[in-house]
């Protein structure tokens, strides 16, 4: 069977094949770096990464391109109740992001890139949307028309005929019902950060963002676009808008939604105040490959229910994966090869294989991988699997590996001595001091990967192995 999604755009299951050659083009909507991230994001970040490992076992190769949203009115806010830099307060929660997608084993996409670095791509963006004649302005803020496209709505597959034409909103979120016409630069206000363009000093709004940044790095039209559900509008449906009405062409072939994840059955989020983020759960204890295990374990198109019993389960399954490594590993089997066995082997990882074909049914994969383990444990047991079986068997759950990563443990896996890490941390202290952002969040990301966590001080640098 081949590889199939269900795209929101269609609202089917299709098959996925690129547009160009073998590399999958895709777009994720990254953080909005003004907090840490909460369990909940990072649910959607660990759906993109088994979508990752996934497509790349599948023999593609990828241009996967994610946006950091470093300027928009919270961290505006909060920057300023800081007496911070826009940069200053930003940087902080960058790094801290990627630290914890690094604590939990996500690959980093082949790009990241900040929103302030794309300023002139943006403007240029909003410039052919007013030649085009998408835009308006209002109060010096250039807002996009949505009446003057008529396929709006089509990715929320919402009923829009009816809207108000002119109604418009400057924030860059808003209610799922109320479609209007949303900001795409917004005039400079007293005390707020603006950059020069041809319609005045000011700022871009969210969405434009993202179109600006898909395009300029990955084309016209895009394979895949990821995002939490709840983006799909309006943000998504801007994102469309936007492109479509610059190019003509299809933005995206395949949207990609991960659903929310929810506690005491309320959405996972900061405004309700129920969240957890990663650092709270490393703090009570738990291993970064439970929660890894607990985020990948439930399909991205389900709701996942957090709960600490999951959390619990999830260490129970890791630790029955890794017994049963150790025993192929190092109990004394006899000799030869069985067919017999030989056929499970292959049975169970065509399963596999074909669960994850599925849409990424992880929950399907792993009943296969545990099927297997109960099954060749008997076989054990009773003396009927042979020497010859435990490369199989091995391999097979390296191809497991390779996609959920959870057998290594991460209490072990720091090779680096405290001298070391304390070089490390010099370097990164210089880095930071000659403004080097990039390299001081390479090396906290390679130490968190080391499982080494920073916290910085008014004293300087403490740090600690996870
Ligand atoms: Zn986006």
């Amino acid at each position: 069977m081949s590889l199939r999604f269900y795209n929101t755009l269609t609202q089917n299951v299709e098959e996925f094949t690129p547009l160009h050659d073998n590399v999958v083009r895709m777009y994720t909507c990254g953080p909005t770096v003004y907090n840490y991230v909460h369990i909940g994001n990072l649910r959607t970040f660990t759906f993109q990464d088994i979508l990752r490992r996934w497509l790349r076992a599948r023999g593609y190769q990828l241009d996967h391109v994610m946006n950091i949203t470093d300027v928009e009115d919270k961290i505006i806010r909060n920057a300023k109740a800081e007496n911070k830099s826009i940069q200053e307060y930003t940087a902080t929660y960058t790094e801290a992001f990627l630290e914890d997608i690094a604590t939990l084993r996500l690959e980093q996409p082949e790009r990241i890139v900040k929103a302030t670095e794309h300023i002139p791509e943006m403007v240029d963006a909003i410039r052919q949307l007013e030649q085009r004649g998408f835009t308006y302005v209002s109060d010096g803020s250039v807002y996009y028309r949505i009446a003057n496209f008529p396929s709006y709505g089509k990715l929320s597959h919402s009923d829009f005929s009816g809207i108000r034409a002119g109604a418009r909103v400057d924030v860059d979120e808003y209610d799922k019902a109320d479609a209007r016409d949303f900001v795409l630069w917004k005039a400079q206000k007293d005390g707020e950060p603006g950059w020069d363009a041809p319609m005045g000093k000011g700022r871009p709004g969210w969405h434009i963002e993202c179109s600006a940044m898909a395009m300029k790095y990955l084309g016209e039209t895009l394979d895949i676009h990821t995002g939490g559900v709840d983006l799909t509008f309006p943000h998504h449906e801007n994102e469309i808008a936007q492109s479509e009405a610059i190019t003509g062409k299809p933005f995206v072939r395949f949207w990609l939604h991960a659903e929310h994840l929810s506690i005491d059955a309320q959405k996972m989020s900061k405004s309700a105040g129920n969240f957890y983020t990663l650092r709270d759960l490393l703090g009570m204890g738990y291993a970064p490959e439970s929660i890894r295990y607990l985020l990948a374990s439930v399909p991205y198109r389900k709701k996942l229910s957090f709960a600490f019993d999951g959390l619990k389960a999830a260490t129970t399954s890791i630790e029955r994966l890794r017994n049963y490594k150790l025993r192929l590993e190092t109990d004394k089997f006899p000799a030869g090869t069985s067919a017999a066995v030989a056929a499970r082997i292959q049975a169970a990882s065509a399963a596999f294989d074909a669960a994850l074909d599925d849409d990424l049914n992880t929950a399907e994969a792993l009943g296969a991988v545990f099927e297997f383990i109960r099954d060749t444990n008997t076989a054990m047991d009773a003396g009927q699997f042979l020497a010859g079986n435990a490369v199989g068997a091995l391999e097979f759950l390296a191809r497991f590996d390779s996609v959920f990563d959870v057998l290594k443990s991460s209490a072990h896996t720091s090779g680096l001595s405290d001298a070391e890490v304390d070089a490390l941390i010099a370097e990164r202290t210089a880095a930071k001091k000659s403004k080097n952002f990039g390299r001081s969040d390479e090396i906290r990301a390679h130490l968190a990967a080391q499982g080494v966590i920073l916290e910085d001080t008014k004293e300087g640098v403490r740090w600690k192995r996870s």
